[in-house]
């Protein structure tokens, strides 16, 4: 019997907001859901892991692989290139996985253009405020490059009712619990 295609889940967020937090606790949860690794220039950040968090790459490795079309998606973001890679997405829903995509606003408008069945998430802080506070708690971006990313939320901030979801990410518990329950997906 053909299996059924998996689902395509797509979370988008300000930088900050704690996507990568909520990820990873959805991971720990559904151990079915595959996790899309990107692709970007920018450097890896303590702790982060080639392949794991990122594929990172130069810009002439990324700019190769858009003219070779491998990209589902990619996008500049505050001075980097991001990008979903083609291949790895398509077999998995083809071989009846549910997909995560941790990727942008402009990203998201590009993957909906294409597969419009895509099920789309927008994480939100509950203040900018407080935005901030957690972008300076992580410590891995300069003052510049914090400025930069709280200026791009704000944009980032008025896309999300073009989102099938807006979750409140107040407390991960309460955010993965919500996610949880958009994607069907248990707690064992
Ligand atoms: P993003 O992936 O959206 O950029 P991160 O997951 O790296 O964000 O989270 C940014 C910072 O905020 C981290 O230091 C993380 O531990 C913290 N954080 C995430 N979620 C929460 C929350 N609900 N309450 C308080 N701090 C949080
Ligand atoms: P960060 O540098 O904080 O890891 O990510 C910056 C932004 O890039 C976040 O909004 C994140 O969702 C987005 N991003 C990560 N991977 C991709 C991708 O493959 N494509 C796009 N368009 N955005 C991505």
């Amino acid at each position: 019997m053909k299996k059924n295609r998996g689902r395509l889940f797509i979370i988008s967020a300000p930088s900050g907001t704690g996507k990568s937090t909520v990820i990873k606790r959805l991971m720990e949860t559904c151990k079915d859901l595959y996790f899309s690794v990107s692709a970007t220039t920018r450097p890896a950040r303590p702790g982060e892991v080639h392949g794991v968090s990122y594929y990172f790459i130069t810009h002439e490795e990324f700019e190769k692989h858009i003219r070779q079309n491998d990209f589902l998606e990619y996008a500049e973001y505050v001075g980097n290139y991001y990008g979903t890679l083609k291949a790895p997405v398509i077999s998995r829903l083809e071989e009846g996985k549910d997909v995560i995509l941790d990727i942008d606003v402009q990203g998201c408008k590009q993957i909906i253009a294409a597969m419009p069945e895509a099920i789309t998430i927008f994480l939100v802080p509950p203040s900018m405020e407080e935005l901030e506070n957690r972008l300076r708690t992580r410590g891995t971006e300069s003052e510049e490059r914090m400025r930069n990313r709280l200026i791009r939320a704000k944009a980032e901030m008025l896309e999300k009712d073009s989102y099938d979801y807006v979750v409140v990410n107040d407390e991960v518990d309460k955010a993965v619990a919500e996610i949880l329950e958009i994607m069907g997906c248990k707690k064992d």
